[in-house]
């Protein structure tokens, strides 16, 4: 093989190692809130721990272990009979303690999986291992980017918040697959309750890139240990988002691609997504592990937690949801996924289908509220405290109180762009569904008003009825029932 055929056919390897920020009350190792105030001045959140003064001690937060051993049984992880805590020790303004408070060689969670769909297909993605540790502070450089930038300015109030570093196996092989891995893997951390997606910089990525020979490759898509460990690598840091993700993924590896076709060696590197400008920039050559001097935390004693697994439950994971919502409610794997996407959405869903037909509330919540939710750029999360407003609107749908068409084109949009409640808008807008009476007073003047209609009728042409039907609606503004209608004009034509 031509050393220019070799470097044209090679394969992706992406392995992630993932940052979330663990919803507790308070900091890991502190009693200091996580939960930033509004307009909240810097350095306020802080105590001597987290600030790193002389003398103070950690006290590791039992919440942050729950939810750490919650994450573990979710990945199908090893949880350990105990675990310990070590100090990965290197000079940064964000980091008072010049150490960070992590987890080495006993993690609380080891070798686990996440199986996500990839077009259509199930992919397992190994979890090598997903430990505790603490965030740093946030460093912001005054007038913008470190270059311009006259002074740095740093605030702690973030430094402390349990982060769970979650690391994968180089089991990608695209850029798309990271990014289906990340938002399965926010999806199951959201129905733990121990995540907030919406929270600003509560996931944050490194992604390791590398290009192998393809031949290398095995049938079942994986790679021999030692072309993973021979092949330079790429860490890419400051990735924030899943589309970022993808984005500085296919980056790096078309400059990979360029530097290889070029002759060159891709450099074993850490390198900076710039999100602003689309590309990745080198920072520094890699550290290796020595350079951290990692050691035991002498002041957090080993941690016994074999029984925690038990001890502590799990709700019902979005993939066994999913098939429970196809055998339980008849659902097909679209409506059933879209009804699972997030645990609210789940929970209302099943809310709504316990008391109505399970097909209705299908339709009305994935469909009709999703939809218009979706086209005005809005979450669930978005108009949680109205759900009972949605769930009376369906009501009066069930009910038959209120046409489909009017609930959905008028109500359910009104609601949403006003801000009204389902009867402000039934009010204002006349919709109530029209009385019996008043059907038929506007079937009986829609044959009386057209008798061309009506004559083309009888002479056969049964297109003649829909405008009949239309003129009745119209009457009736809309508020009667098309198929009722349809029926009453032809007993009366046909009688
Ligand atoms: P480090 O601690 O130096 O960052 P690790 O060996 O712990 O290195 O691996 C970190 C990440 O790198 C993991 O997510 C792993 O899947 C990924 N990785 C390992 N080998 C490769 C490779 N050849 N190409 C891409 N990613 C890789
Ligand atoms: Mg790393
Ligand atoms: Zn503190």
């Amino acid at each position: 093989m031509s050393t220019r055929a070799a470097t044209e056919e090679r394969a992706v390897v992406i392995g992630l190692e993932v940052h979330v920020q663990l919803e507790t009350d308070t900091k890991v190792f502190c009693g200091c809130s996580t939960e930033p105030a509004d307009d909240e001045e810097p350095n306020t959140r802080t105590c001597p721990t987290c600030l790193g003064l002389p003398g103070a001690l950690p006290v590791l937060n039992e919440a942050a272990v729950e939810s750490a051993v919650k994450i573990g049984k979710a990945l199908d992880a090893d949880i350990p009979e105990t675990t310990t805590f070590h100090r990965k020790n290197y000079y940064y303004p964000d980091l008072p303690k010049n150490f960070q408070l992590t987890q080495y060689d006993a993690p609380i969670c080891a070798d686990g999986e996440l199986e996500v769909s990839v077009d259509g297909e199930r992919r397992t993605i190994g979890i090598t291992r997903a430990h505790l540790e603490e965030d740093p502070g946030s460093i912001q450089h005054a007038g913008g980017s470190i270059e311009s930038a006259t002074h740095t300015l740093v605030n702690y109030n973030r430094a402390g918040t349990p982060l769970m570093e979650v690391v994968t196996e180089p089991d990608f092989r695209s850029p798309a697959e990271t990014r289906t891995f990340l938002a399965k893997l926010e999806e199951v951390l959201e129905y733990l309750g121990v995540f907030d997606a919406t929270r600003d910089g509560s996931l944050r990525v490194d992604a390791n890139v590398s290009l192998v020979d393809a031949g290398e490759v095995r049938e079942d898509g994986s790679v021999p240990e030692s072309v993973l460990a021979d092949a330079n690598r790429a860490e890419v840091k400051n990735i924030s988002s899943h589309k970022g993700a993808e984005k500085a993924l296919a980056y790096e590896i078309t400059r990979q691609r360029n530097v290889l076709r070029r002759g060159r060696e891709i450099e074993q590197e850490t390198r900076h997504w710039d999100e602003a400008r689309g590309v990745t920039v080198s920072m520094r050559s890699k550290e290796a592990e020595k350079d951290y001097r990692y050691f035991r935390e002498a002041d957090l004693p080993a941690l016994e937690v074999s029984d925690w697994k038990d001890r502590i439950p799990i709700p019902e994971l979005p993939d066994a949801r999913r098939e429970r919502f196809g055998t339980e409610y008849g659902l097909d794997d679209e409506a059933a996924s879209k009804l699972t996407s997030t645990k609210e959405v789940a929970d209302f869903f099943e809310d709504v289908a316990g008391e109505y037909d399970p097909d209705l509330a299908a339709t009305w919540v994935a469909d009709n509220l999703l939809g218009e939710l979706n086209y005005r750029e809005l979450e669930i999360t978005d108009v949680s405290d109205r759900l009972d407003e949605f769930k009376r609107l369906i009501e009066l749908v069930a009910a038959e109180e209120l046409t489909v068409k009017n609930a959905e084109e008028i109500v359910l949009r009104e609601m949403l762009d006003e801000g009204e409640d389902p009867e402000a808008v039934i009010d204002r807008e006349g919709l109530g569904k029209a009385e019996a009476g008043e059907v038929e007073t506007a079937v009986e003047s829609a044959i009386d008003e057209n008798p061309d209609a009506v004559a083309d009728y009888h002479d056969g042409d049964d297109g003649a009825i829909n405008f009949l039907v239309g003129q009745v609606m119209q009457e009736t503004g809309g508020s009667a029932d098309p198929g009722q209608v349809n029926g009453l004009l032809r007993e009366r034509l046909d009688g």
